[in-house]
């Protein structure tokens, strides 16, 4: 396999857009009726992410040595989607029947052995991923709605009640489902995992989103949703760690803030822990009283409140890292930050030039679909906040 060859080559084909997830889909549901039904019933947004996943992960499989572990994840994952093994020979055809048409001349035997040795090679990881699975999860979790309380106009706490255990670590996520929607998003549990194995998720509702909306203002006690098995790493605490912490939230960022709030009591902390949580008027402040409660129960947790267009401080920024900075040295700490892509882009590179080191900084972004493991190449000066 020629890996320069094929990522030469799926750059060309990238440059046609939208075209190609076009032409991948019309070819597999062409083929394999089958298969539509896999996918949410509007296809609109849907449309360049199994494409473009799959053109990127193929194109580098010089890399796979690296890959292994997320990929057989991924195989794992790819069981909520009802995805078998006899699919990814379909997905494949697929694939490389697009890479033909938009290739043209350009498609030679040489690249078809080697996108479809790569291509093999990669689905046999998943495939061996998914049939591990079988033997410790289900495909998905279906679960109760305990409680279903609108904090605000778009946001809403949800208890959920699996109907069989859901393993996780504070600061991963889970997949979660309407089975109206037909569409798999990530959000995650506000607690550290709890004897009776229910879960709290705070969701906020994008205009126009297929599955917040539903979940924000389409459900109620005692609806059944689907959960799908935990991912990331992003934001773990290292069990039993010894160092302070510095949390950085905004919006439903703050969910697995809470969560490793809630590790760090459950361990009997020698930590300090300072939260700065913000939102951008006070009224969004959707979970103060939960915040209120555990600050008066943990005297190593101190809660500073941010508001991004605050009338009383006209002069200062309205982003919670720019008040933590203002307000100390966190240099030894480790920082975990978690909001939107642009709270989170901007809290890292603030962080950075302020002369944080990158393993220092754990971060999550909620607005990009998750699609694979931090690439660390920095390592923590002390790892007892770490990644696991
Ligand atoms: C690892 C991870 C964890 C997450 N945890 C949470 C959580 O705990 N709570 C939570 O509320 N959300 C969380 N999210 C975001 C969540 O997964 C969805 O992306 C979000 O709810 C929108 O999904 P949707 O189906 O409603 O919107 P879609 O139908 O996917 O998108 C509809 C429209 O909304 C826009 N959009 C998509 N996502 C966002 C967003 N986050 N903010 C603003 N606009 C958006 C799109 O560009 C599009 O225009 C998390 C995301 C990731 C990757």
């Amino acid at each position: 396999m020629d890996a320069a060859r094929l990522k030469q080559s799926w750059s060309q084909v990238a440059e046609f857009g939208d075209l190609v997830p076009l032409h991948f889909y019309s070819t597999l549901f062409l083929a394999y009726p089958e298969t539509r039904q896999m996918f949410p019933s509007n296809m609109a947004g849907q449309r360049d992410r199994l494409v473009s996943a799959l053109g990127h992960i193929v194109s580098h499989v010089d890399q796979v040595d690296s890959l292994v572990g997320f990929l057989h994840d991924l195989g794992g994952d790819h069981r909520k989607f009802a995805v078998r093994a006899e699919h990814y020979p379909a997905v494949g055809e697929a694939l490389l029947a697009t890479l033909r048409h938009f290739l043209g001349e350009a498609w030679t035997d040489e690249l078809t052995q080697d996108w479809t040795a790569a291509y093999g090679l990669i689905s046999q990881v998943m495939i061996d991923g998914a049939q591990a699975a079988e033997a410790v999860n289900p495909p998905w979790w279906v679960a109760e709605i305990l409680g279903h309380e609108r904090r605000s106009f778009d946001v809403a706490v949800l208890t959920l009640r699996p109907q069989y255990l859901l393993p996780f670590a504070p600061g991963q996520s889970i997949g979660v489902s309407h089975p109206a929607v037909r569409a798999w998003r990530y959000y995650s549990p506000a607690n550290a995992p709890r004897s009776d194995g229910t879960l709290e998720l705070h969701v906020r509702a994008a205009p126009g989103g297929a599955v917040s909306s539903r979940l924000v203002y389409g459900c109620a006690v005692s609806d059944q949703i689907h959960l799908a098995a935990p991912v990331g790493d992003r934001l773990t605490l290292w069990p039993a760690g010894t160092s302070d912490l510095l949390l950085l939230g905004s919006g439903t960022g703050w969910a697995p803030l809470k969560a490793l709030v809630e590790q760090v009591a459950a361990e009997g902390s020698r930590r300090r822990v300072d939260l700065y949580v913000g939102a951008r008027s006070p009224g969004e402040f959707y979970d103060n009283e939960a915040i209120e409660k555990l600050a008066a129960v943990y005297p190593w947790l101190a809660v500073t409140y941010v508001v991004g267009l605050d009338p009383q401080r006209p002069a200062e920024s309205g982003h919670v890292v720019d008040r933590a900075l203002a307000d100390g040295d966190w240099r030894s700490r480790h920082v975990y930050i978690c909001g939107s892509d642009e709270m989170v882009g901007h809290s890292v590179t603030t962080l950075a030039r302020a002369g944080y080191h990158a393993g220092q900084l754990h971060h999550e972004g909620f607005g990009k679909h998750w699609y694979g493991p931090t690439w660390r190449t920095a390592t923590a000066p002390d790892d007892s906040g770490g990644v696991r």
